[in-house]
């Protein structure tokens, strides 16, 4: 077959792309190169993904501690960790573990003791 290209390739005003290397040169020869050019490519795409996400990191750092925000936030964190410790805690019967709260049709949370005793009455 290599006597039918020579004339097609030579023909004058045929467009020939760069990188076409002719049917001599087939997949066995390029593919090295090409892996080698993906294993770049995809290595740059996750190195600036990586890059990203560290500077989003050290951003949302910096704004949550030494900016005005940043203490807000931490006091509106600290208000609910105390909500939900005083919720877990029954005025009656102490506090309890959360996995063993009842959580009532209303949506409001009730001690498992005072649920059997709301129960049987
Ligand atoms: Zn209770």
């Amino acid at each position: 077959m290599p006597a039918a290209r020579p004339p097609a390739a030579e023909a004058p005003g045929r467009y020939i792309p760069a990188t076409f290397t002719g049917p001599a040169t087939g997949p066995a020869d390029a593919s090295p190169a090409k892996v080698e050019d993906m294993g770049g490519i995809i290595l740059e795409g996750v190195l600036f993904v990586a890059l990203l996400a560290t500077v989003a990191t050290l951003l949302f750092y910096a704004l949550v501690r030494w900016t005005p925000l940043g203490l807000r936030f931490r006091q509106v964190a600290n208000r609910r960790k105390i909500e939900d410790t005083l919720e877990l805690d029954c005025p009656i019967h102490g506090p309890q573990r959360e996995e063993e709260m009842v959580r009532l049709p209303s949506g409001s949370r009730i001690c498992p003791t005072c649920y059997k005793e709301a129960l049987h009455e």
